[in-house]
């Protein structure tokens, strides 16, 4: 669903991403972890196509992106603040992007229950999202993806903004969502722990590098190198 060939990422004569090449396959899990600064979000502003990228290919199913527009790419993007539209309600929140797109009422009622029954919001549904406790704007956030059924799903730090007990929780519900619906997801995240417990595979990152590409288990259990080790807290 997505592959990448020596993606070049600069700012000015700053070069951010050096030569980023991966790709991954239908339903994929794919979280993109390092430390702050490494590059993880302007990765995946440029896989959504809110940053032009400076060379190499970007590729999501068979075709090159390069020259595609946000709209165009069949992607649907989580954002760490979750951007909900405080003057809407929760259902308007989710359907507002279909709407805009011209699609029958009928169809929106439709895609909305069935959004709102895997995400157990159905009672939220009249609510501003002022009147949401964190946790539950999340999961209106991932409504708002998930009524679009798109090609992929981009999520950067979604769950930053929750307390430890509700981040534990999300994850697992996450987690239950990439099983349902069967979807593939690039995820970027700091947080090892969650790497670990979402990913079918990760990509570390460190300065703009990727420093390992593979499963949990191959970053884990052999580390490319001493940074990776130490990043996953299995230094030899
Ligand atoms: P965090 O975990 O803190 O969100 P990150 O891995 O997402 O970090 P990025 O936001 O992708 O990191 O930033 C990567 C590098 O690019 C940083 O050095 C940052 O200062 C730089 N950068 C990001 N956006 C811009 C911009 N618009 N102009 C110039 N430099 C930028
Ligand atoms: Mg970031």
């Amino acid at each position: 669903v997505l592959s990448l060939e020596n993606l070049k990422k600069s700012y000015g004569d700053v070069e951010v991403l050096h030569d980023i090449s991966l790709s991954m396959l239908p339903g994929d899990f794919l979280v993109l972890l390092g430390p702050s600064g490494c590059g993880k979000s302007t990765l995946l502003n440029c896989i959504a196509g809110l940053e032009e990228i400076t060379s190499g290919s970007l590729r999501i199913g068979e075709a090159d992106m390069t020259d595609v527009p946000p709209r165009d790419r069949d992607i649907a993007m989580v954002f760490q603040s979750y951007a909900l539209y405080p003057t809407m309600t929760v259902a308007e929140n989710i359907t507002f992007g279909m709407k805009v797109r011209g699609i029958s009422k009928a169809e929106q009622a439709e895609a909305l229950a069935r959004v709102a029954a895997v995400l157990q919001i159905e009672p939220l549904l009249a609510r501003k999202p002022s009147e949401l406790s964190g946790g539950q704007r999340q999961r209106v956030a991932m409504g708002r993806a998930l009524v679009r059924d798109p090609k992929l799903f981009l999520f950067d730090e979604p769950l930053s903004n929750l307390d430890a007990k509700l981040r534990v929780e999300m994850r697992a519900e996450i987690r239950r969502l990439h099983e349902t619906v069967n979807a593939s997801v690039v995820y970027v995240t700091h947080d090892q722990i969650e790497a670990m417990t979402l990913a079918t595979r990760i990509c570390v990152m460190n300065e703009g590098y990727v420093q390992q590409f593979g499963t949990p288990d191959e970053i884990y259990f052999t580390p490319a190198n001493t940074f990776v080790a130490r990043f996953m807290g299995n230094p030899p």
